[in-house]
């Protein structure tokens, strides 16, 4: 991953090295369609397509959800009920369910929020395949200093996908000239000098992200049976930090660990062990989002603790490709942030950090052209 990327995080570019993980760079709908054929694979699964759920179907009472209320997107289809021993609610960001437990008589979900203001615009576009010298992809991270962020990352078929984004309403804009002035306008000059001669395969398209939300379901004193709840609906995170799937994934693990009990999940423990699941990357992408002063949110101690030693951490990875694996197996939620806090890679940390020669060579000078040593 870090073999053939360049990440660049608070200002600093990660030293290159192998760190055993694995980026894949694929579309969404070369991911998608493959999730979707392995799942169509499963023999006893029947998937019904273009339908919209309308809400839940439960007992009287209301203490158990027992199905959902469907309508197939055809002309003269009436309302079906779906009947269900488990109903999971999986419709990402949108999903009704705080209204939907409303309707059955339960207090909805206390929500946080950590409101960015974030927009993106995304480009497609075709470069010759050693556009970044053999590397497949450049992540320049925002920093409150320069809080725009690019992404330049090579896709199936020889194509390469550019993704711009600003928060606070500093948004990219979407016309050709701008587009270009606002990759011009990056902390560092690998994405500008990669695209500006290529073709685009397209025109650049917008997508806006105002807020990270979390639903606290596990808080909740009363919860129907018969009901679970996953994914974005849980917690929406702000995509910049690309830990949504990765998530997902670890929430389907924690159903499939329920299920295999050979029981029906009892959905309080069930979201009790998912608000584990989403503590972390949540924590990550506030504190995050927190290191911008404009973004409102409670700045605890521990979040600017946290934010002055990554910085710290990024520096001192500019030139050791220990700190920089650790930090991405922290990052890609494949170890816990703790791992950051051992007494080796503290003690690294402090080294690296304390060098004045880190400072000075580590630190991006705008379209300097430098480019760091790989190990
Ligand atoms: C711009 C952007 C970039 C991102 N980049 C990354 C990244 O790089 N890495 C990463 O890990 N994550 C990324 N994410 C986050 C990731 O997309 C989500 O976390 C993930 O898709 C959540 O999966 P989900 O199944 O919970 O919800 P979704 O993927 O949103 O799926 C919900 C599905 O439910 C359907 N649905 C909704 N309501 C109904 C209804 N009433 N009836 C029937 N169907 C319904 C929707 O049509 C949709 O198909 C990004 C998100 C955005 C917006």
């Amino acid at each position: 991953m870090l073999a053939n990327g360049r990440f660049y995080f608070s200002g600093h570019r990660l030293r290159q090295a192998r760190t055993g993980l694995v980026l894949l760079c694929a579309s969404r709908p070369l991911l998608e369609s493959h999730v979707r054929a392995r799942v169509q694979a499963i023999p006893n699964l029947r998937l019904l397509d273009s339908c919209d759920v309308l809400g839940l179907a439960a007992t009287p009472d209301g203490r158990r959800v027992t199905g959902a209320r469907v309508l197939r997107r055809a002309d003269g289809s009436a309302e079906e009920l779906l009947g269900a021993d488990l109903v999971v609610d999986a419709t990402g960001r949108g999903s009704r369910i705080p209204i939907w437990l409303q309707a059955l008589g339960y207090a909805p979900p206390d929500e946080e929020q950590v409101r960015i203001g974030l927009g993106y615009a995304t480009r497609i576009y075709r470069l010759p395949p050693d556009a970044l010298d053999g590397d497949l992809g450049v992540l320049q991270a925002a920093t409150p200093q320069h809080p725009r962020t690019g992404a330049l990352l090579l896709l199936e078929g020889d194509r390469w996908m550019l993704t711009l984004a600003g928060i606070l309403g500093d948004h990219p804009p979407t016309d050709p000239d701008g587009f270009l002035d606002f990759v011009r306008s990056l902390q560092v000059p690998d994405i500008y000098e990669a695209v500006r001669d290529a073709e685009p395969l397209d025109d650049p398209v917008a997508f806006r992200f105002p807020a990270s939300v979390r639903h606290r379901y596990e808080k909740l004193d009363r919860f129907p049976d018969g009901l679970l709840v996953v994914g974005d609906a849980v917690a929406s995170f702000n995509p910049i930090y690309g830990q949504g799937m990765s998530v997902a994934a670890l929430e389907a693990l924690t159903l499939r660990r329920h299920l295999e009990r050979g029981m029906e999940p009892q959905p309080r423990r069930f979201l009790g062990d998912l608000a584990r699941v989403v503590d972390v990357p949540w924590d990550m992408a506030a504190g995050g989002d927190l290191v911008f002063p404009g973004v409102e949110g409670r700045r605890t101690a521990k979040v600017r603790l946290v934010s002055a030693y990554l910085a710290r951490l990024h520096a001192a990875a500019a030139h050791d490709a220990h700190l920089a694996t650790a930090f991405l197996r922290v990052a890609g939620l494949v170890a816990p942030p703790q791992s950051l806090l051992r007494p080796g890679v503290a003690l690294r940390v402090l080294r690296g950090s304390l060098s004045p020669a880190t400072a000075a060579r580590g630190r991006l000078q705008h379209r300097d052209g430098a480019r760091p040593a790989r190990t």
